[in-house]
Formats: structure tokens, sequence, C-alpha cells
């Protein structure tokens, strides 16, 4: 049972109570359903669970009871205050998945098929344009890369692929931390009849609702801002076709295997209970870092969506509640300089990813793509002086004392 009578007025007692289950001996908080298999009281219990007469739980690859409440938390935060073309609130589905990259792939594997092509922007996260490349490229699905921020060319380019099924954008995206205009691509793909999917990572709902522009389906790395913790893996792939949602979309990931666990999504849950008063003090010490960074004389380029000097700080501004917690920086001395940097940091945390509430500090060209090609990385805007950060929420000026400090012998 769910508390989906009363309307609540903020995403805080969203995400404390839209899912409030009743539990076994009155349990406060949902508990970890460590189990496989689900018992049947005779063999017609079953028969009534197997086909759907009645509601209950075979086997834990597809549904248990702790994915629920991290399920319903994330489609009512997707969905909150938003009305559906029909004129009623509008709904969507929600399956919680073992990473993002496994929602992802029920993403495209249950929407596309041999023949078709996928077109993305060409600022993705690695593991996304990998899959596309390798992955789905193998199976005979062609990817398709172009600058979506011009709607020119996004036009140009589906006029010219007749086989274009859906369009797959990230934005705010990894790592440059450019922004795609929803409304006009979602326009865009609605007038050639294509499917849109937005992966919305960086963002999270607090910040940017993709299905206020009619997208058709959303994805997240749990990994990141919603569980904040940094504790676990997952991935949430969401749509608000609720019947696609309902059998394909859930046949696929039952026999893809890309289920979540118990404990995992019991860290999630815990973890969206402060999503709202994590993100104001992430975006708000992200701005005070930008503004930061902006002004000292080691650092040539700052990249962040809050700044106007950034080339996407407009379609930010329409798009998102705040320019949120990513930015990065490019240092004037290079790779010599962002290793001595990165090196000299003595709070904030040496790490890839992004999300937790401690901030983390990359160094692309040393780290996660140290194996890329610098004309390669060049391409993606990463340069080899570049440095990434997801801000936390310690104490500002420990931050930008921190900083300050390691910025001196860069
Ligand atoms: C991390 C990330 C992913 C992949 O998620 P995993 O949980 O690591 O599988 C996908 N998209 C974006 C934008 C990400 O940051």
């Amino acid at each position: 049972m769910s508390n989906t009578k009363f309307n609540y007025s903020g995403i805080s007692s969203l995400t404390l109570h839209a899912a409030q289950h009743y539990f076994p001996n009155s349990a406060h908080l949902t508990p970890i359903y460590a189990t496989s298999t689900f018992t049947f009281d005779n063999a017609d219990e079953g028969m009534r669970r197997f086909s759907g007469e009645e509601e209950g739980y075979i086997y834990s690859r597809w549904e248990n009871p702790t994915f629920k409440p991290a399920e319903e938390i994330i489609a009512a935060l997707e969905t909150f205050k938003l009305i559906h073309e029909n004129g009623n609130e509008l709904k969507a589905k929600a399956i919680l998945h073992s990473s993002g990259m496994a929602a992802l792939s029920n993403l495209f594997q249950s929407n596309l098929k041999t023949g078709d092509a996928v077109l993305s922007h060409f600022s993705l996260y690695g593991g996304t344009h990998e899959y596309l490349h390798k992955i789905l490229a193998q199976n005979g699905i062609t990817p398709i890369i172009a600058d979506l921020r011009d709607i020119n060319i996004a036009e140009d380019t589906i006029k010219r692929n007749k086989n274009l099924r859906i369009i797959h954008i990230e934005t705010p995206a990894n790592p440059t931390i450019q922004c795609v205009d929803i409304e006009a691509i979602t326009k865009l793909a609605k007038q050639y009849g294509l499917l849109i999917s937005v992966d919305n990572t960086f963002a999270t709902p607090y910040l940017q609702q993709p299905f206020k522009y009619g997208v058709d389906f959303i994805i997240h790395s749990t990994t990141k801002f919603l569980n904040g913790h940094g504790t676990s893996i997952g991935g949430v792939l969401l749509g608000r076709d609720i019947e696609f949602m309902k059998t394909k979309a859930t046949k696929w990931h039952r026999l893809l295997g890309g289920n979540t666990n118990a404990f995992d999504a019991f860290l999630l849950i815990n973890g969206l209970k402060t999503l709202e008063l994590r993100m104001q003090k992430h975006c708000s010490n992200a701005a005070a870092v930008a503004v930061f960074l902006q002004k000292h004389n080691a650092v040539a380029q700052v990249n962040y969506n809050g700044l106007e000097s950034h080339p996407d700080y407009a379609v930010a501004k329409k798009q998102m509640k705040h320019p949120g917690a990513m930015l990065s920086f490019e240092l004037k001395g290079g790779l010599i300089a962002g290793k001595t940097f990165i090196n000299k940091l003595e709070m904030c945390t040496r790490a890839v990813s992004l999300g937790t509430a401690d901030t983390l500090v990359s160094h692309p060209a040393s780290m996660s793509h140290y194996g890329v090609s610098q004309e390669e990385r060049l391409q993606f805007g990463i340069t080899d002086g570049l440095i990434r950060m997801s801000v936390g929420i310690e104490n500002i000026e420990d931050i930008l004392a921190d900083l300050d400090n390691a910025l001196l012998s860069a």
C-alpha cells in the first residue's frame, strides 16, 4: 500500500513517504528480503501467481518486495506534478536493475532489432558509447553519433537515416557537462515517429524531469546521486508506456538477468530519503567552487553550466532547476599540473564515479582515459590538464581551502 492520495508539496516528503508499504511485524523500514525464491501454500496458489491472476512473488530475478519501494519512489519523483497530454496525472513504471548499464541494455534490447539504428550525441558516458559501438553494432544495430545541440544537424541526420528508431541523449553529459535541449529534440523525435530516451543520471529528478517534455524512457545509474553515498551499484529504467513496461520491458529484464538484489535496493531506498537535502548542498557548493576556480590564475577554463561562459548555459537554465553538482576545469600546466594537483589534495577524494556525499576529483588523462590515445581524448574534449569534480556536501570553506592549496603547486 502506498500513500498515493496525500498531496505532497515537495520531493523530500515524496522520497520519505511515497512508498509507505506496510511490512510484516510492523517494521518501520523496508526489510531486506534476502531470499531467492518464494513459497506457495499449494499448487493452485502457484498457478494463480504464475498466471498473474493473483499478486505475489515467485522468484527474485523477477521481483522482490525490497525492490518495490525504490521503484515506486523513483517513478513518483520522475512524474511529480506532471500532467499527461490526456489531462490526467502522468504515470510511469520503473524497473530496478543491477546497474545503469543493465538498465540501458534492457532499454535498447527491448526496443531495437537488427537493421535498426540509434541516434545519440557525441558526449556520452564511456560505457554507453562502447555499448552502442560494440554490443549493438555486433547485433546489426547501427549507432549514429551527431551533435544534437544543433537541431538542424539532428533533423538532417534523421532524414538521412530511414532505419532510425530511437534517439538517446544524456544531459548534462559525462564528462563535458554538455546539455541537449530535451524539449526541442523530443519535438523532433515525435515529428519523425521516433522513440526518445534520456539518461538523467547527472541531473536527478530533483533538477530535471524529462517526462515533462514527453520523452518515452528515462534511465538512471542509481549508483550516483540517487543512492548518494557510493554504497552500491544500481540502475533503473522508467517508461510512460505502462503496457510496454509491464510486458516487453519486464520480460526482457527477467531474461537478460540484470536483476538487482535486496541489499542494494535497501541501500538505495535509504539514500533516496535525503536526495533533496543533499542536492541542495551539492548544488550550492558546486556553484561556489565554479566561481572560485574561474578567478584562479592556475586555471585556464571552467566548464560549469551555471557560468555564462558555458555554451549550454541557456539550455541548462531552461530545463534544470539549478546547474547541478558536476563540473570540470582545465589547468594551464597540462598533464604534469593535473597529476601534481590531484596528488596534493588532502581532503577531497581521488576517485572516478560521481554523486557521493563526499567530493570526488579525477584526472581523466591519467585515470579513466589513460588507455585512450591523446587524439581520441581530444575529440571528447578531454585535454591533458582536465580535472573532473563531483562536488560533495562538505563544508564549502574546506573544499575551497583544499583546492586552493593543491592549486598552489599546479
Ligand atoms: C555511471 C553512469 C552510467 C553507468 O551506470 P553503472 O551504474 O555504472 O552501470 C550510465 N550513465 C551515466 C551518465 C553514468 O554516469
